[in-house]
């Protein structure tokens, strides 16, 4: 089995969110962040592609950021397409403006890097880097551009197991070298360097094989937690389409209910059209009995 990065962190995320994704395929529209991430993305790999003869000037820079833009913009809600687009040119010019082009004896050696790490038996796990660079000393830094507005603390990021892993395909790439992977966040303009143990390396390695087993066994259990708030597949989820019934709700004595509701309705002779709303709202038909769906909800746990 061939799993790329990004569909073990979605698996590491949620197993039942990389099935619904990945093996039924269900579309979902991709989140304009996204979009706009890689129109970033994609002018700055114009940007630092080691094949130019000549260094592209800011304005080359900014009409791949603008060429890039236009391809996805149709997607984006209008409301929201001028802010992205005003974001991404003044990250693409910010950068250009202070970091560009690089200090003396620092070179790219690649961009969207492509690697294919064994994992043993016939499993492999491939991805593509940002932007490989080798330094005056010869050690490789590996640079993963964030785009988003929240940055994890070091020690978050030390525990990441997306630079885990292009630190292992790295070591892959240029055997012999050190290597260093940094969070290049671009709002922020911020490197966030980590430099990982081998327990740490050890530990992912492990990680991904596991879920790799686990994908083959057809282990999709849902993992819920605050990610599901922009889970794009939430409604398909069986933990949101068809919600548990709460323990305290699941032993209802019909009898006691239908007495409580006895002593309201007597002690409240007028509101005719409120009482057959309420007793519908519990699940009780207007003959007292409990409706089709209410039985179907207690026999549900
Ligand atoms: S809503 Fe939550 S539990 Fe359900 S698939 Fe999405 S991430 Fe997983």
């Amino acid at each position: 089995m061939r799993i790329s990065f990004t569909r073990f962190s979605t698996y590491d995320t949620c197993p039942q969110r990389y099935k619904l994704q990945y093996v039924d395929r269900i579309p979902v529209p991709t989140a304009p962040e996204l979009h706009f991430g890689s129109a970033v993305h994609e002018a700055l790999r114009f940007m630092y592609d080691p094949k130019h003869l000549e260094i592209p000037s800011l304005e080359e820079v900014a009409q791949a950021f603008i060429n890039a833009w236009q391809a996805r913009e149709a997607d984006v809600p209008e409301n929201r397409r001028q802010a992205f687009f005003e974001q991404g040119i003044n990250i693409v010019r910010r950068h250009y403006e202070r970091h560009f082009p690089l200090p003396e004896g620092r070179r790219v050696a690649a961009t969207e890097r492509f690697f294919n790490i064994p994992l043993g038996g016939d499993h492999t796990l491939n991805g593509r880097i940002d932007r490989i660079d080798v330094l005056p000393d010869q050690s490789v830094e590996v640079i993963d551009y964030k785009t988003g507005r929240t940055m994890p603390t070091q020690p978050m990021a030390e525990k990441d197991r997306q630079l885990a892993i292009y630190r292992m395909a790295a070591d892959q790439l240029y055997p012999g070298h050190r290597v260093t992977t940094t969070f290049l966040y671009l709002l922020h303009d911020f490197p966030l360097q980590v430099d990982h143990s081998e327990e740490f390396l050890e530990e992912t390695r492990a990680a991904v094989a596991e879920a790799v087993a686990r994908i083959e066994v057809g282990d999709f259990d849902p993992n819920a937690g605050a990610h599901c708030d922009w889970c794009p597949y939430r409604e398909y989820c069986p933990l949101f389409r068809a919600p548990v019934v709460p323990d305290d709700l699941r032993e209802v004595d019909i009898g006691a209910l239908l007495r409580e509701y006895g002593e309201i309705a007597r002690s409240t002779p007028t509101s005719t059209h409120a009482r057959p709303s309420r007793s519908k709202a519990r699940g009780i038909s207007p003959s007292g009995g409990p409706t089709s769906a209410s039985r179907a909800g207690t026999r549900r746990g």
